[in-house]
């Protein structure tokens, strides 16, 4: 029987797929002195280049969706980066698609929504471009919002694996609201698998996730609320929203995102296509006070801050850990404070 979203899904796994093809060729370019020269070009190129093949294909299915997205064509279109733009068109051909270099600069500013929007898509074509680079960690990650509510989620990880303890790379894990969490192969064969969080429910035994890049959230903070709930194992430390595939598959009972900078405002598609993965896995998911996150305020994260996904038997547990620690720390104007503070 048809369900509601059908078309969306369909149309966002073989955009993410394709995206996932073109992420794969640029990464596999990268050479170590790419790294060695903090050279971002192949980000650059791959970012651009995912981020037109996922907004191409929402555009031809629903010409009347914006699209909230991270980036913007305006750097690529000036003339001192023609070879930028000649590599993407370029890793476009690679997946079968012909264009020209005004084309792919329409799709790609087809996610150039910034405001909310009864009904909006989100994307971030490469979410933990450090880790793209390191060959670690990356996503790419579309949802579909509908009155706030996130209706519809993909996240593909080209570096995860298909299944835990598995031999083949590459998972793609989606959602649609009430309809449970799957998983699938990047590669499109095979049937859907049902992803479910875990039930421990003792958090010594808890195994807790957190960002690699310690700027991107206070690492210090979270060991203390490890060390107030008795949780003995290391933190798990990976890129991007392979974090929330992690939780809801049920490799890891805890996400832990704690504000490290004052003010930062999460960004909406950082999140989305996790967010509705981990709670239709059976865990939950909100901001460092407890609080459910709000995607209708634009591209920002605006009402909330930092994130905690976890298990449903766990997330209350830390919620009120955190609000002790942060009840030591006081800051000004209400944001939690890092712990050296
Ligand atoms: P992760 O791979 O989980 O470390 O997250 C990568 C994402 O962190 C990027 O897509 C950025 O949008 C986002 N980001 C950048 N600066 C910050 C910050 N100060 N706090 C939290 N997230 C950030
Ligand atoms: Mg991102």
């Amino acid at each position: 029987m048809a369900s509601r979203y059908d078309t969306e899904l369909a149309v966002a796994l073989d955009a993410v797929r394709a995206a996932a093809r073109v992420c794969r060729s640029v990464q596999a370019k990268i050479t170590p002195d790419v790294l060695q020269k903090d050279d971002r070009s192949p980000v650059t190129v791959a970012d651009f280049a995912s981020q037109a093949v996922i907004c191409r294909a929402i555009g031809k299915a629903f010409p009347n969706d914006p699209i909230i997205g991270e980036e913007e064509s305006g750097t690529l279109r000036r003339e001192e980066n023609a070879p930028f733009l000649d590599r993407v068109l370029m890793e476009l051909r690679d997946v079968g698609i012909e264009t020209c270099g005004k084309e792919a600069c329409g799709w790609i500013d087809r996610a150039s929504q910034k405001t909310y929007v009864p009904r909006f898509w989100t994307l971030d074509p490469i979410d933990g471009t450090k880790g793209f680079l390191r060959k670690e960690q990356y996503a790419i990650s579309v949802a579909l919002v509908v009155d706030g509510q996130i209706q519809v989620a993909l996240l593909g990880c080209p570096n995860l694996m298909c299944e835990a303890g598995g031999t083949q790379t590459g998972a793609l894990l989606y959602a649609v609201r009430g309809q449970g969490s799957w998983a699938v192969s990047l590669e499109g064969d095979g049937p859907p698998r049902p992803v479910h969080a875990s039930q421990e429910s003792d958090p010594t035994q808890a195994r807790f996730c957190e960002s690699v890049e310690a700027n991107h959230t206070a690492q210090g903070l979270s060991a203390k609320v490890a060390a107030a709930l008795g949780m003995t194992r290391e933190p798990q430390r990976l890129d991007s929203q392979a974090k929330y595939a992690v939780v809801a598959r049920g490799e890891a009972e805890i996400y832990l995102r704690l504000p490290a900078k004052y003010g930062y405002k999460e960004k909406i598609w950082d999140h989305a296509g996790g967010v509705l993965i981990v709670e239709e896995a059976g865990g939950r998911v909100s901001d460092v006070m407890g609080k459910p996150l709000e995607f209708n305020h634009g591209f920002e994260l605006l009402a909330n801050r930092g994130i905690v996904a976890a298990n449903c038997q766990l997330h209350p547990r830390v919620i009120a850990a955190l609000e002790e620690i942060y009840a030591k720390f006081p800051s000004p104007q209400g944001i939690p404070a890092p712990p050296n503070k």
